[in-house]
């Protein structure tokens, strides 16, 4: 508290918050925000995949892969963890869930890698995908649909 003296000795008690007091509210109100903006995200995505009038987006691990294999995820979003055995192409880098030995699209050699899903975040990123690990609720209802999916681009 601080007195401030207006005008004709007219006193007050103001109360002051620390720079760090409202660093921290600020802070609190960002990070519910961006928690917000995870939550519609994956619900958007989630909703996407069930339509039946045009995906507009996919859920899972195979059908998310399949998207990024075909360039088509403008949004990838995708639990912190989240940890998928698999193999990747290395002459077209096309990438599935599977233990293929030999890759579907130019007959390559499949890699086996023990997590693909970091795979599959560089293909998101080179595709100029935008990428999002989502906390909190979303977390938990991405986690119903394998932790991961993505909005497509068409
Ligand atoms: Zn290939």
């Amino acid at each position: 508290m601080t007195r401030v003296t207006r005008g004709r000795g007219v006193t007050e008690e103001v109360k002051h918050e620390s720079e760090e007091e409202i660093l921290d509210r600020s802070l609190l109100l960002l990070e519910r925000d961006e928690r917000q903006r995870e939550l519609e995200r994956v619900n958007l995505v989630i909703d996407g995949a069930a339509s039946e009038s045009g995906r507009s987006a996919v859920v899972g691990v195979q059908d998310t892969l399949e998207a990024l294999n075909a360039r088509a995820v403008r949004d990838l979003v995708l639990v912190d963890d989240l940890r998928v055995e698999g193999v990747e192409c290395q002459a077209c880098s096309y990438l599935a869930a599977t233990s293929l030995r030999s890759c579907p699209v130019c007959g390559a050699w499949m890699e086996p890698s023990s997590n693909i899903v970091e795979r599959a975040v560089e293909q998101a990123c080179l595709s100029d995908a935008n990428v999002d690990v989502v906390f909190g609720e979303a977390r938990a209802q991405l986690l119903a649909k394998d932790g991961i999916g993505g909005l497509l681009r068409f």
